[in-house]
């Protein structure tokens, strides 16, 4: 079986970020069945579904693996609980959130696993990043490239996602080692 390609958003807004996001990317990579082919920048984003929080930063990675779906899912929540994922609230303040947002061409609405991540349109902090990676795939909920959703997003939205750091995050490994 050819392994499948996935994109992984990341996002924390609680403690020290970078390093959770570094950290996500590194127990990605140490998984034997995934393999990392991109990192997008990363990007420092307001909140937007619970206001009251801090700036999140953000970005995807794009994968090469063997698992399930299931399975992923299941090893990014792994990550997530290992890298003490603290959630105070629905949509509010996160050590660490990975999400799935395309698993190949799958297409699935199991509330546990829900393919494409059904914000993805929504949000500018994933379409940013994942412009990055793959502005010419399409989303079948919308037969629309990613690019065109990013830029059928009100500038507002557009305007609240500032890229921070380049694809290396300024790390003399990983992920900056995934570019060279
Ligand atoms: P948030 O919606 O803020 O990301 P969580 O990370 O706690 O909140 O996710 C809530 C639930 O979303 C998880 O229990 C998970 O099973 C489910 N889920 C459904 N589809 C996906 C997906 N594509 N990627 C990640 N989680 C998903
Ligand atoms: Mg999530």
């Amino acid at each position: 079986m050819c392994p499948a390609t996935a994109f992984i958003g990341v996002g924390s807004n609680l403690g020290d970020r970078l390093e959770y996001c570094r950290e996500a990317f590194a127990l990605l990579q140490s998984h034997d069945e995934i393999r990392l082919k991109a990192v997008s920048a990363l990007y420092e984003t307001v909140p937007v579904d619970f206001l009251g929080q801090d700036r999140f930063y953000n970005a995807v990675f794009e994968i090469e693996t063997r698992l399930s779906p299931e399975a992923l899912l299941e090893y990014c929540q792994e990550v997530e609980r290992g890298l003490g994922k603290e959630i105070l609230r629905p949509k509010g303040p996160r050590t660490l959130d990975l999400d799935i947002l395309f698993f190949q061409d799958q297409v699935c609405r199991a509330p546990r696993l829900t393919l494409p991540h059904p914000e993805i349109a929504k949000r500018a902090f994933v379409l940013a990043p994942l412009s990055e990676l793959a502005p010419d795939l399409i989303h079948p909920d919308f037969s629309a490239s990613i690019q065109t959703l990013l830029e059928r997003l009100p500038e507002a939205q557009r305007k609240g996602v500032k890229k921070q750091l380049e694809p290396g995050w300024e790390s003399e490994d990983a992920p900056g080692g995934l570019q060279a």
